[in-house]
């Protein structure tokens, strides 16, 4: 039920990654005040003068039209921030830690704190990074630190679940919004924060579903839905492993159990796993933080979940070895000497995201066999390059795959799932390709005189 008398709240989103930047620009679109920050101030600058700095599909024109309109604005001056804020969205970073395991919550740490020491007014601080369950209680303490009582700064967390690569449409028309409050105060701000969202819903005949909840239910719900992906990925992966050792086809398994409504077919493609800045760090810090609670245990199969999921890094590697007819070897397989086209880096399509993607480190591990790489994406060449600086790099599909001895697509770009395999197979010098997504049609790529290998396929 709507609360009533929230008037609309000027809105800061602290952090401008994929995620801050993504709902300043739809909160703006929306007709929301908002200020955008970051202590990046490049980011900031591009972001000011009118370029996103990464890609997402929609998100350049409502930049502009939004700056253009004067609702949008970006900054690197965090007493503007205070200033202006009504409520303040925490969107910063929470990378793996160093050890491997937990979430980092430095970044969180700065921005909270160099907020909190320039509010004059009451404002809600929201936390929209995803963050090990604890956090926002001791995110308030941090807060207490800083700002006189009687202002009555208060906290509360609204986890986030935008997909890249639908980024506009999941901000705009999200499939449910958590709050975890502790105050009508602060859950009328939030709703007052997210009208627009709603009033979009009503105008589309649509409803938003909406939880409020606790703080630690909250900060849950994120890493429990990222838990159950990941898990529901590497299920149909375990079963990729099987079906490669039992002559199946994974992906009429996959068609005939997600018939299931219980099961459902989305999440079901096997492949070479999943990656991201999001899944793999998520899984592993959620691990981290039930063991500090006393709950490891209920938490050790997502450790299998992330063996599974690493185990089809490899398995690329293996079944390249086999199609180059490269014996295995005690340190893997020597791969030297052959010309292997890697196609794609991204972690997804329609994205240039390069997190922990499973196409950039499959490149990786056949460059340390000795293969000559070249890795081609559409939209993660900058990205990619950063990340593995040493890996070939090509401009275009025809570059990667001409010469080549097999062709890899471990990105399901549609310029990939489309190609020719008879003109490709015009430039490669041998027809052998493995599908590290089962997103090509094996059938039209055997006619075309391909050696086929797809994953948990026969
Ligand atoms: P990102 O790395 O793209 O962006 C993080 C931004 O925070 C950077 O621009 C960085 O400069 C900025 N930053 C660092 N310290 C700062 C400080 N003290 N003050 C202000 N800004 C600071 O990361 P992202 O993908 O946007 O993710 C942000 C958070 O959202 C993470 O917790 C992530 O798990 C979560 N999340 C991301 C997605 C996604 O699809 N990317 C989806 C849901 C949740």
């Amino acid at each position: 039920t709507p609360p009533s008398g929230a008037s609309r709240p000027r809105l800061c989103f602290l952090g401008t990654g994929y995620l801050g930047a993504t709902y300043a620009i739809c909160f703006a679109e929306l007709g929301y005040e908002v200020v955008g920050f970051d202590v990046d101030e490049d980011k900031i600058h591009r972001l000011a003068s009118g370029e996103v700095p990464f890609h997402e599909h929609g998100l350049p024109e409502l930049l502009r039209r939004n700056l253009a309109a004067g609702r949008l604005r970006f900054t690197t001056d965090m007493a503007e921030v205070a200033e202006h804020g009504d409520v303040h969205f925490i969107c910063v970073g929470t990378p793996q830690r160093a050890d491997g395991m937990g979430a980092d919550l430095s970044y969180v740490e700065a921005a909270v704190t160099s907020l909190a020491k320039q509010l004059t007014r009451k404002a809600l601080v929201v936390g929209k990074s995803t963050v090990p369950v604890g956090t926002a209680e001791w995110v308030e303490q941090l807060v207490a630190r800083q700002v006189d009582p009687a202002l009555g700064v208060e906290v509360a967390w609204s986890p986030e679940f935008l997909q890249e690569g639908f980024a506009v449409e999941d901000v705009l028309r999200p499939n449910r919004i958590v709050v975890g409050v502790k105050s009508d105060w602060a859950n009328s701000m939030l709703y007052a924060a997210h009208k627009g969202v709603f009033d979009l819903a009503a105008t589309e005949d649509r409803e938003v579903p909406v939880v409020v909840t606790d703080f630690a239910t909250a900060e849950l719900v994120k890493v429990a839905a990222n838990a159950f992906l990941a898990t529901k990925i590497s299920f149909i992966n375990a079963m990729a492993e099987v079906c490669e050792v039992a002559g199946g086809d994974v992906t009429q398994l996959a068609r005939a159990i997600g018939y299931d409504p219980r099961i459902g077919n989305r999440f079901l493609q096997a492949g070479v796993g999943f990656g991201g800045g999001c899944l793999p760090k998520d899984i592993r810090a959620f691990q981290a933080r039930a063991q500090e609670l006393g709950a490891g245990e209920a938490l050790r199969f997502l450790h299998e979940v992330d063996l599974i999921n690493l185990r089809r890094r490899s398995r690329v590697v293996q079944v390249a070895a086999e199609l180059l007819e490269r014996p295995p070897g005690p340190a893997g397989p020597d791969l030297s000497g052959t010309r292997i086209a890697v196609l794609g880096a991204t972690f997804k399509p329609n994205s240039d995201d390069v997190r922990d993607a499973p196409a950039l480190s499959v490149a990786a591990m056949l460059d340390k066999a000795g293969a000559q790489v070249r890795v081609y994406d559409p939209q993660g060449m900058d990205n990619a390059r950063l990340v593995q600086p040493d890996l070939g790099y090509v401009k275009t599909l025809t570059d990667a795959v001409t010469g080549a001895d097999l062709v890899c697509v471990l990105t399901e770009w549609a310029d990939f799932r489309h190609a020719d395999p008879h003109a490709l197979g015009e430039l490669v010098s041998a027809r052998k390709v493995i599908d590290g997504r089962n997103c090509l049609d094996p059938a039209l790529w055997s006619q075309a005189g391909w050696t086929y290998r797809g994953m948990g396929r026969p």
